[in-house]
């Protein structure tokens, strides 16, 4: 039988319950969970990841790679309504948190103003908004954005073309 979790990863510790992220686990499908990314304090700064432990996008299965295409468009659309985002950002890179998962996040106005956008963009947001310590404010707007986005995402059908 294929194992599901693996006991040394953070994503699925915070899966199971075993640990707990900011903002919380923010919606779910069948094969694929969303959650405030870890260590990040910009608010809508989610991670689409999967409810299994698998590390590469040629691990997914058929059903878990149809229901990606899906998850991705309304969580774009959902932190496009709840942040105003002019652009949202989806990459997947693994060097850190090897389990699958994608950074989905917000380029605002403001973010194009103060850093710019981008490769150049996604280097500094990653660094500016990466912190060890989570002020009261940061966690707070974490959790105010969290919490509009899975509202967004439990009413929202998705959008269909005819
Ligand atoms: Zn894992």
């Amino acid at each position: 039988m294929e194992k599901k979790i693996n006991d040394s990863c953070i994503s699925c510790s915070y899966t199971t319950g075993k640990d707990q992220s900011v903002g919380g686990q923010i919606y779910a499908t069948q094969h694929w969970i969303v959650e405030h990314a870890f260590g990040m304090s910009l608010p809508g700064f989610l991670i689409l990841k999967t409810k299994r432990h698998i590390e590469e996008a040629d691990e997914l299965h058929p059903a878990e790679a149809r229901e990606m295409g899906m998850v991705l468009q309304k969580v774009t659309s959902a932190i496009r309504f709840v942040t105003g985002a002019q652009k949202v950002y989806i990459l997947k890179f693994g060097e850190g948190v090897r389990h699958l998962h994608f950074w989905v996040f917000p380029r605002t106005a403001a973010v194009r103003r103060q850093i710019g956008i981008g490769p150049k963009a996604v280097a500094l947001i990653s660094k500016q908004y990466k912190v060890g310590d989570m002020t009261a404010q940061n966690i707070k707007a974490i959790g105010r954005t969290a919490k509009a986005i899975q509202i967004f995402l439990n009413k929202k059908k998705t959008r269909t073309t005819t």
